[in-house]
């Protein structure tokens, strides 16, 4: 288990999550990378969603605005669009609707269980959100809204995002930076002088495995975005509009939806 290997489909990349035996059936990600259907929808979630035919399938699509906070939406049809709530993190566990976020060099996090019932979270977590905290708020969200979480039982998915190998901030009178410093774990940064160096996964990795996530219970995908033009969306690689979008759905109405992606 980990990522599938990539797809093309009609010149479109596509990259699923490999799902554990225990989660087939009730856990779909989809992550539709650098391609014509996602150039085209230039970062809209309804345009792209439109061009995957989501409209048709049943599926209600929730597509929040990303912040780069720490809120997460509990899967509920009123929230799918055309409403647009301001969020950066799903709970799925129904299966009647999709969660999407999008993505060009901020990471992609998904935390999916069947313990003690199929459920996924999806977040999007980039320097900004993984220093303000979106990890351990989001082991609070699940202790919290899935009675009997256990973090031993969660699997986790780290999607492509800016490696350490291209991400550096000024030190001096940036505020986030400072944030970053103070909150993410000093062995995920690096003092350069007047810059630091951030790695990013590598600071998710360690707050999961500070809540208990077992290490061979992570997959990280480890492509930088920023190395990897011909692939992925980077915004500091110059994709100033479109995005990778992630496309996730998880819980028992799973199979009562039959959309293209989920089937190949
Ligand atoms: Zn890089």
């Amino acid at each position: 288990m980990s990522f599938s290997p990539p797809v093309m489909h009609n010149g479109q990349r596509l990259q699923k999550i490999e799902v554990p035996r225990e989660l087939e059936g009730y856990l779909d990600g989809t992550l539709f990378l650098r391609g014509p259907i996602m150039d085209e929808a230039g970062g809209d979630p309804e345009k792209a969603w439109r061009a995957l035919g989501g409209p048709g399938t049943g599926i209600g699509l929730i597509a929040p605005v990303q912040v780069h906070g720490t809120a997460i939406l509990d899967e509920k049809r009123v929230l799918a669009l055309p409403t647009r709530p301001r969020a950066d993190g799903i709970l799925l566990h129904k299966g009647q609707c999709a969660g999407s976020l999008r993505f060009a060099d901020c990471f992609p996090l998904l935390l999916s269980s069947c313990h003690p019932h199929p459920w996924a979270l999806m977040l999007h977590a980039g320097f900004e959100g993984t220093a303000r905290g979106i990890v351990p708020r989001s082991i609070e969200f699940l202790e919290n809204r899935v009675p009997g979480f256990r973090i031993e039982k969660t699997y986790a998915w780290i999607g492509p995002g800016i490696g350490s190998c291209c991400y550096q901030r000024e030190k001096g009178r940036d505020a986030k930076t400072a944030l970053g410093i103070r909150n993410l774990p000093a062995s995920s940064w690096i003092d350069l002088g007047e810059r630091v160096r951030f790695d990013i996964p590598k600071a998710i990795g360690l707050q999961l495995f500070s809540a208990g996530l077992p290490r061979d219970r992570l997959f990280e995908y480890g492509l930088c975005t920023s190395c990897n033009p011909d692939q992925l969306y980077s915004y500091r690689a110059g994709d100033l509009f479109a995005r990778t979008l992630f496309l996730v759905r998880s819980g028992p109405a799973v199979h009562k939806f039959h959309p293209w992606w989920e089937n190949i």
